[in-house]
């Protein structure tokens, strides 16, 4: 077995690569070792393959950090059991996995629309299928499980995906004769001009459904659904990936379904901001209390806090509860993020007399901070004397 190669050696980065530095160097070296594009080189499929493997592992921040600690035995790469050599599987997880990433990337697309080589004539495994989820915070942080109803991609059962009724069959569009096209021509002052058009009665299929299929009602399309349960586990954040084994696209004669791939997106909350495994919260609190310091109730995830505000806290201050941000289980353990409070000062929108009254002493008595007091005696003065010319 060859030494495995560093990640960050594999694509030519250093080890405090941003994200877009990751996606860029992979980006050019998948270029480079493309097997289509080096037919002569048996070593291609191999490099696209450490090269993919690489990506997976540095674009994922929680996989990185894990590699950075613990080297290879602390992640486990989606290629590590594909022998390049069977460069279609290598192809099936790179579009299971990486199809979000390259979305609207040139290159990228036209690898994923690469049709599968494989072409054996034994039993083929169906294909790896990604779904988006949507998810709610709460669930997310606290973990859910979900019955899921996904549709099955199947043809109807009654007409074979044709979209007829059983004993007929497409007919030829009258229209447009079975070209799909008309010929349109339009009479002006400079003659008459003739040009094509899709034809609008069969939208340019050529055919006509005159007695649709009644289960389908002709999209030829199987509406058939399969419960599915998902775990979601506690702390997931959106693009974490579930899979769900055995239940993507049926094989071909008789080989194994594939997997199907949840990805989750959650949704935001108008509190809790999420940021990796901490969480961050905007808290105003009353001027008095950041002056002379005091305490609040603040609710975290994990039932409400008391928080020591300490005196003289300024505007913008943040303060730091320890291990109470979010607690996610992980191979090493549970971890657990940090709570952080950004401190606003509150201005009260309305005041009571006594509350008006109160402050307006204070106002009346409360000095100018030092620094500032002598800084503006200065400039008091100075601004006299050039007072003149204007
Ligand atoms: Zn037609
Ligand atoms: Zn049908």
């Amino acid at each position: 077995m060859p030494q495995k190669r560093d990640y960050y050696e594999v694509l030519d980065l250093s080890k405090n690569a941003t994200e877009a530095d990751i996606k860029k160097a992979f980006r050019k070296k998948a270029m480079q070792h493309h097997p289509d594009r080096n037919p002569d080189d048996p070593e291609a499929a191999s490099k696209f393959k450490e090269a993919s493997e690489s990506y997976e592992i540095l674009a994922n921040p929680e996989k990185r950090s894990a590699y950075d600690r613990f080297g290879f035995s602390g992640v486990e790469s989606s290629f590590s059991n594909v022998n390049p050599g069977d460069f279609s599987s290598v192809m099936d997880i790179f579009n299971t996995i990486f199809q979000n990433d390259f979305s609207g990337d040139d290159f990228f697309s036209s690898l994923f629309g690469r049709r599968r080589t494989r072409r054996s004539s034994g039993p083929q495994n169906g294909s790896d299928l990604l779904m988006n989820y949507e998810i709610s915070f709460e669930d997310a942080i606290y973990g859910v499980t979900k019955i899921i109803d996904v549709p099955i991609k199947k043809p109807c059962p009654d007409c074979g995906g044709i979209g007829t009724e059983k004993g007929t069959s497409p007919e030829t569009c009258p229209e447009c004769k079975g070209a799909g096209v008309v010929m349109v021509s339009q009479r002006t002052a400079f003659g008459i001009f003739s040009s094509q058009q899709t034809c609008r009665r069969c939208k340019g299929s050529g055919e006509i459904i005159s007695k649709p299929c009644k289960t389908c009602k002709g999209t030829g399309d199987s509406d058939e659904h399969e419960r599915i349960k998902l775990d979601i586990p506690p702390g997931v954040d959106s693009g974490f990936r579930l899979r769900v084994r055995g239940k993507g696209e049926k094989g071909r004669l008789g080989g194994p379904r594939g997997d199907l791939y949840f990805r989750l997106i959650v949704d935001s909350h108008p509190f809790y901001k999420r940021q990796g495994d901490n969480i961050i919260v905007e808290l105003s609190i009353p001027y008095p209390i950041a002056v002379l310091g005091g305490d609040m109730i603040v609710p975290t995830l994990y039932g409400p806090e008391k928080v020591k505000i300490p005196k003289k806290t300024k505007e913008g201050n943040v303060l730091r509860l320890d291990r109470k941000g979010i607690q996610r289980k992980t191979q090493y353990g549970m971890n657990y993020g940090d709570f952080l409070i950004i401190v606003h000062y509150a201005i009260p929108d309305k005041l009571s007399e006594t509350e008006k009254e109160l402050l307006t002493q204070l106002k009346d008595t409360m000095p100018l901070p030092k620094k500032q007091e002598k800084l503006f005696q200065k400039l008091i003065e100075d601004s006299k004397k050039n007072k003149v010319k204007h």
